[in-house]
Order: C-alpha cells, then sequence, then structure tokens
C-alpha cells in the first residue's frame, strides 16, 4: 500500500467527521461524498455536496480512492457501485450492508448463526401483526425494517388496539414485530475487524437510552466478569456472523437471569464506541480506518480504570449556537466533542462528553456536569 492510502467516506456526519480527524495523524488522506452541507464536514478539504444518483460527481469522487467506506447505513450504493474504479472496494461489503440494511434480514442472519434473540415475527398486515401479538404478547416492539435510527422507527404497543395506528405510523407496510426484552442493563461492545478476519475488540459498556436513543454510556459495565466476557464473546460472533470488515458496534440486552441477548449491530463507528476517543489507546475511528485499510489494528484497552460519555443532544429548532462552551471547558477532565452542526433540532446528537475517573460514578458526574452546560 502507498505511503498515504486515501479512504473515501460516503456521508458527511459526525462519524466522518470523527473519521476524518482520526486519520491526520496516520497521514491517510479522507475525502468525503455527502448529500447536504449540514456542518460536521465543513472543516474537511475534500469534501463533495452532491445527490446519490449523481453518476459524474461519484466517478470524480471516487477515483482517487484506495478504499470506501460509509458514515452511515442507508446510502443508496446503487450509483456507487456502478461507478467504483476497479480493485476499490466498499467496506463494509456488500453482504454485511444487505443483512443490516433491512432490520428483517438483519434478524434473520442472527438466528441462522445461531447468536440468542429475543423472539421476533416479521409482519406486512395488520392481522399479521394481531397474530404476533397473540405470540409475543405485549408490550410489544414495533420497528420499520429499513431507515431507522436513534429510535425513529420504532413504536412500542401496549395493546392490540394500538396496532392499526403504529402499523400506519411506520408506513403501513413490512413491520418487526418483538417481544419485549424485560432487560437488566443494555450492554455493547465495538468491534474491529479486519479483511482476513483479525479481531480486535472493546471492554464492554452499558449503555443508557432515553427516547429509545443512546443518552449515556458508562464504561466498563458494572456486570460480573463472566458476563462481561460472554457479552464480548457475542460481540465477536456476531461480527463475523455478519461478515464485519471495519468496526462494528455491537448491541446487546443483558436479561435478569444473566443471559445476554443480541439487539442489532451497527457496522460502522457507533455512539456506544466515542468514549473511545479519549479513553482507550486507539480510538474506534482510528480502528475503523486501519481495519478498512487492512492495516494492523490498534490497542483497545482503557487509558483509565473507568469513563463515562454522555451525548449533548438538541432541545430546539434552529441555527445551532453552541453556547456553555467555556462553562463546560471549565469542568476539569471533560472532553467535549462538538460536531459542528448548522442546525439544532430537539432529540439530534449535536456533540458528545466524555470524562474517565477512577470509577464509573465520577466518571459519569463529570460527563454529565460539562454536558448539561452546553446549550447547542
Ligand atoms: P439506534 O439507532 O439508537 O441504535 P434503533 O432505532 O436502531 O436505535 P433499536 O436499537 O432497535 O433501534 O432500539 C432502540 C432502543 O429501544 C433500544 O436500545 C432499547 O432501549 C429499546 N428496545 C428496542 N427493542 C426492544 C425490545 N424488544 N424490548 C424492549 N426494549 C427495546
Ligand atoms: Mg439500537
Amino acid at each position: 500500500m502507498k505511503g498515504q492510502p486515501t479512504v473515501a467516506i460516503l456521508g458527511g456526519g459526525q462519524l466522518a467527521r470523527m473519521m476524518c480527524a482520526a486519520a491526520t495523524p496516520l497521514g491517510v488522506r479522507t475525502r468525503v461524498y455527502q448529500a447536504a452541507e449540514t456542518g460536521p464536514c465543513a472543516f474537511a478539504r475534500d469534501v463533495v455536496t452532491g445527490a446519490w444518483d449523481d453518476a459524474d460527481a461519484l466517478r470524480a469522487f471516487l477515483a482517487p480512492a484506495d478504499v470506501v467506506t460509509l458514515d452511515y447505513e442507508a446510502v443508496d450504493l446503487t450509483t456507487v457501485r456502478s461507478v467504483l474504479p476497479s480493485g476499490v472496494e466498499i467496506r463494509p461489503g456488500p453482504q454485511t450492508m444487505e443483512w443490516v440494511a433491512d432490520k428483517v434480514l438483519q434478524r434473520q442472519r442472527a438466528t441462522e448463526a445461531g447468536l440468542p434473540v429475543g423472539p421476533t415475527v416479521a409482519c406486512r398486515t395488520l392481522d399479521e401483526l394481531r397474530a404476533a401479538g397473540e405470540r409475543l404478547g405485549y408490550p410489544m416492539m414495533l420497528k420499520r425494517p429499513r431507515n431507522s435510527y436513534d429510535g425513529y422507527g420504532n413504536r412500542t404497543v401496549k395493546t392490540a388496539d394500538d396496532l392499526a395506528e403504529a402499523h400506519t405510523m411506520l408506513g403501513g407496510e413490512a413491520v418487526l414485530a418483538e417481544g419485549w426484552v424485560p432487560f437488566e442493563l443494555e450492554l455493547a461492545a465495538m468491534v474491529a475487524r479486519r479483511p482476513g478476519g483479525e479481531t480486535a475488540v472493546y471492554p464492554v459498556v452499558a449503555t443508557y437510552q432515553k427516547d429509545h436513543k443512546c443518552d449515556a454510556v458508562e464504561v466498563p459495565a458494572a456486570v460480573p466478569d463472566e458476563v462481561a466476557a460472554r457479552a464480548r464473546d457475542l460481540a465477536v460472533r456476531a461480527a463475523e456472523a455478519y461478515g464485519c470488515v471495519g468496526v462494528v458496534g455491537v448491541e446487546m440486552f443483558l436479561l435478569p437471569d444473566g443471559e445476554v441477548w443480541l439487539n442489532e449491530i451497527a457496522p460502522r463507528p457507533h455512539n456506544t464506541g466515542h468514549y473511545t476517543l479519549d479513553a482507550c489507546a486507539t480510538s474506534q475511528f482510528e480502528n475503523h480506518l486501519r481495519a478498512v485499510l487492512d492495516l494492523p489494528l490498534g490497542d483497545t484497552s482503557m487509558l483509565a480504570p473507568a469513563a463515562a460519555m454522555v451525548n449533548v443532544i438538541g432541545t430546539r429548532t434552529g441555527a445551532a449556537e453552541n453556547r456553555g462552551l467555556d462553562r463546560a471547558l471549565a469542568v476539569s477532565g471533560a472532553a467535549i466533542h462538538l460536531y459542528g452542526k448548522h442546525d439544532v433540532r430537539p432529540g439530534r446528537k449535536m456533540g458528545h462528553v466524555t470524562a474517565l475517573g477512577p470509577d464509573v460514578a465520577t466518571a459519569r458526574a463529570r460527563a454529565t456536569k460539562a454536558a448539561k452546560e452546553l446549550q447547542p
């Protein structure tokens, strides 16, 4: 491989932003293609804004690339594939993306691979949903199979009477019905995987969601070593089962009886791995670049006994102002990461704060204190 390889990133959100930042010290060049100028990659030099079906723009964008990777899964890759220079791969590859882009296919693959998951029924019609409700019981979770993220696309239904409305809200077509998982804790682990299968796994974290969306992460998760070991093992098996290349976030449920179930995977750097930027020897973004470039993976171990990450979430609509940075920076030991988004919306992820500490509670308190000061 040449000394300064080029990674072309599809999508210009915060993940692309943090990949670009991680590329700089490695002398790796990045290029970003985005559908709209939303802000996070405005700092970068080689950024192209264009449509996902603009063959000429994509051809020019991809010409210098050694490898192509993704900032989000929902990119329509049809035109990208048709103009991809020969010998250049998209990582993660097409089979992984096909399995993951659809929650029904994703779940089928997990079952085929023998990974532990909760009960689900793939439905299309209201009658099928009613039958699923009889089988799975209530409350039941309905998930739109495609283009769902951050809980957009999920509905909890409490009784059969709520099914019709929820089905309409989710588009009135395919829906994955999931039995309610009475989890004790949600866990996650990031796995980095090279094309040949070499794998590095990060510590198991506890994740806390608000409105179905990641709000905070604590690491290490407060679970017995044996549970953490099983969760790590499940994360690695999931990365293998989906043939992931690059970094993959594996979301899991810890059940009251100590069993660990797979919830879902995201084959890219993930919100529950943002803490690695400040808390681990090699960040998930650097390991993602290393993995997609088929370079040796970096050390995933922690630099402190504990860490916590708290998201900075928008609470209003308008132009982002990023107030409170001075007060947040005054919180000792808090690492501030703002995503540079032009606009804020309620629920939108605008940044995150990570803090290290001697224990999880101290780290969480520090991160929360700084995050509260930030008013995007
Ligand atoms: P994200 O993009 O944030 O990962 P998503 O839209 O892909 O979210 P899921 O991860 O499937 O959606 O669900 C979001 C959250 O909703 C989970 O982290 C969990 O808190 C809750 N949840 C999902 N499925 C179930 C279930 N079957 N039972 C109970 N809670 C669930
Ligand atoms: Mg999720």
